[in-house]
Formats: structure tokens, C-alpha cells, sequence
């Protein structure tokens, strides 16, 4: 038996999900999967079975089984010469209404640090640069895992501009910032406002 196909989440079929949530909930993942009936590879109907701890859709007739993995998003907490930090008002869902670092989903074979910079760049018009790691923060809900991968940078280019993503931008001093609809940004900011104090 080869190695297990693992399904991607593209397979999920895109949901919009209305209303503005401060918890966890408003870091859903859009893609609200759809329990995969037929093997991908095969044809043959899947059935459930018991594997390392996990009831998965699995095909009777080849080794194709439907795994679950997190899905992978990015933040950007890009600073000014002034030690401000950019949040957005995101204008669309997850978290729609609330306040945000720039950022969204990795694409597939996306480099993760690229995706915050693209992310910048459609949410705020701005070119930006990543100059660290803040921290990686795992989310669990209801409907499966998200993994966020928090980046330090600042902008090298542009004025940051409103867009249908992020209809207001603002800088706000660390202890003035509103609060963050994302649990993933608020322990973000957390780890680097302590890791400015080891370094300051
Ligand atoms: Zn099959």
C-alpha cells in the first residue's frame, strides 16, 4: 500500500458566513467541508473507518482516505517608526466589522511569509516587508483547526489606502488599539508586546 492521498480543503465548498463574532467562531475557516462521499481516486463510495484515533471517510477499494488538516492563515504585524502597529477593519467575513493585523489564508504552495506580504498588499495597497517571527497560534473550534502564523514587518511602499477588504485602516500606539475580533491576533500582539520588553 503506497502512502494515504490526503484531501486538500479546496474540496470544501465556500460558505458565507454572516454576522461579526469576537470569539473563535469569527475565525472559521469560509470553507465549511462537505463530508466527501465518493473516493477522488477510485469512484467507489467511501465508509467510515477507525484510524489512529479518527473516524475518516475511507474507500473499501484503494488506499484513498479523506484526512483532516488544519487550515493555514497568515498576520502581519507591521510597525511604523513610531512603534505603532497597522490594523485594518476587515470588510469582509471571517471576523467582518471587527478590527485586525493584515492577513488571510496561504495558498496552496504558497510560502507562508509571501502570503502575508500579498495580503498586505491587497488589504492595505501597501508593499510591506517581513522582518521576524512573532509566534505561531493554533485555534481549535467546532468546525476543525487553524494554524496562524504571526510575522513582525513594516511597509517599504505605498500609503495604506481603504479597499473593499479593509474599508478603514488605522496606526494605533499598542496600549491604544481596539480590541482584536481574532483570539489568534489579540495572543499575537500579546507575544509581541512581551517580546519588545526583552528587548527594550
Ligand atoms: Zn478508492
Amino acid at each position: 500500500m503506497g502512502p494515504p492521498h490526503r484531501l486538500s480543503g479546496r474540496l470544501g465548498q465556500r460558505t458565507v458566513v454572516r454576522g461579526v463574532g469576537s470569539d473563535d467562531r469569527a475565525e472559521l475557516s469560509l470553507d465549511v467541508k462537505t463530508e466527501v462521499r465518493f473516493c477522488p481516486s477510485c469512484g467507489s463510495e467511501l465508509h467510515s473507518r477507525r484510524i489512529e484515533g479518527h473516524d475518516l471517510p475511507a474507500c473499501p477499494g484503494c488506499d484513498f482516505v479523506a484526512w483532516k488538516g488544519p487550515k493555514v492563515a497568515v498576520a502581519l504585524v507591521a510597525r511604523d517608526s513610531q512603534g505603532r502597529v497597522l490594523l485594518i477593519r476587515r470588510g469582509i467575513p471571517p471576523g467582518q466589522g471587527g478590527w485586525a493585523f493584515p492577513g488571510g489564508y496561504v495558498d496552496d504552495e504558497e510560502e507562508p511569509a509571501v502570503s502575508a506580504l500579498r495580503e498586505c498588499l491587497e488589504e492595505t495597497g501597501c508593499e510591506a516587508a517581513v522582518d521576524d517571527l512573532v509566534g505561531v497560534f493554533h485555534v481549535v473550534t467546532e468546525d476543525g483547526g487553524l494554524v496562524v502564523l504571526a510575522y513582525g514587518g513594516r511597509l517599504v511602499a505605498g500609503v495604506p489606502t481603504p479597499t473593499a477588504e479593509a474599508p478603514e485602516l488605522a496606526w494605533f500606539q499598542p496600549g491604544e488599539m481596539p480590541p482584536l475580533v481574532f483570539s489568534s491576533h489579540r495572543r499575537a500582539m500579546q507575544a509581541w508586546q512581551a517580546g519588545l520588553a526583552l528587548v527594550s
